[in-house]
């Protein structure tokens, strides 16, 4: 079933200098489980797109549904988010990053503690939850990062180039590293990326996006994609 449906979902910025037009007449069904790759030329609207489904932007025009609410209504934390810097705080280990979710909210329970030790298992860092992110390369924070997106149970994993400060090498392990954790947790995601193979690799859907305005011109079906899960 649909976990995302947008409707002619458009977004306008009002700046000093006038009005931009970010994204217009988005309708996009993500279904459960899905994941989806979204690439296009800079200004596009990719970023502005992950904003929306994160309820950090509301959009200006159409409608938008996330699980059982309409976007741009109250502020939910379905959504977990993976940005281009891990943005670790330094004065914390990594364990209390990946919690860090939780700890916003509440006092982190042995069972929050567990789970997120669980997390780091996943991606081969459990021998440094007590380290501090300085301590770990580029590839281990952003995979802390990955960790620390999921460790509330999000509905929807989003990621706006999450490799893209990465070399190639330690990219390639992450594609891996994601689609792994991708058929192990089936969670639904979104991954702006600005590199084709990796779209193709990790996603089962690529929409194609085009600029001024920010629009779908193309969905790309991944042959087998589905055949991943
Ligand atoms: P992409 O992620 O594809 O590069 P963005 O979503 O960042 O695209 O930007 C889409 C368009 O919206 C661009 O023209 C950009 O300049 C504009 N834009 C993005 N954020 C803002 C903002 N906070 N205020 C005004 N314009 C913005
Ligand atoms: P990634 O591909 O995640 O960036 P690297 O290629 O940098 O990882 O490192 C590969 C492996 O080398 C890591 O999984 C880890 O076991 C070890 N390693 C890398 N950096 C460090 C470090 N600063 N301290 C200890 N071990 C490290």
């Amino acid at each position: 079933s649909a976990l995302v449906e947008l409707d002619r979902l458009s977004k306008v910025y009002s700046t000093r200098t006038g009005d931009v037009v970010a994204l217009q007449g988005i309708t996009l069904t993500i279904d459960e489980g899905e994941f989806v790759a979204v690439v296009g030329p800079s200004g596009c609207g990719k970023t502005t797109l992950l904003k929306i489904l994160a309820n950090l932007e509301q959009h200006t025009g159409g409608t938008g549904i996330l699980g059982n609410r309409e976007l741009g209504g109250k502020a939910s934390d379905d959504v977990g988010m993976v940005f281009q810097k891990a943005t670790l705080l330094p004065w914390l280990d990594i364990l209390a990053n990946v919690l860090l979710p939780v700890t916003l909210k509440r006092r982190a329970s042995a069972a929050d503690r567990e789970a997120a030790m669980d997390l780091l298992r996943m991606v081969g860092l459990e021998e440094f939850a007590h380290k501090r992110p300085d301590e770990l390369s580029g590839g281990m924070q952003q995979r802390a990062a990955i960790c620390r997106a999921l460790v509330h149970h999000p509905s929807l994993l989003l990621m706006d180039e999450p490799f893209g400060a990465l070399d190639a090498m330690t990219r390639d392990a992450l594609n891996v590293e994601v689609n792994r954790i991708w058929r192990e947790t089936h969670k639904t995601a979104v991954l702006i990326t600005h590199s084709i193979p990796e779209a193709v690799f990790l996603a089962q859907r690529v929409i194609v996006m085009s600029a001024r305005p920010g629009r779908i011109v193309e969905e790309i079906e991944i042959p087998f994609g589905r055949e991943r899960t």
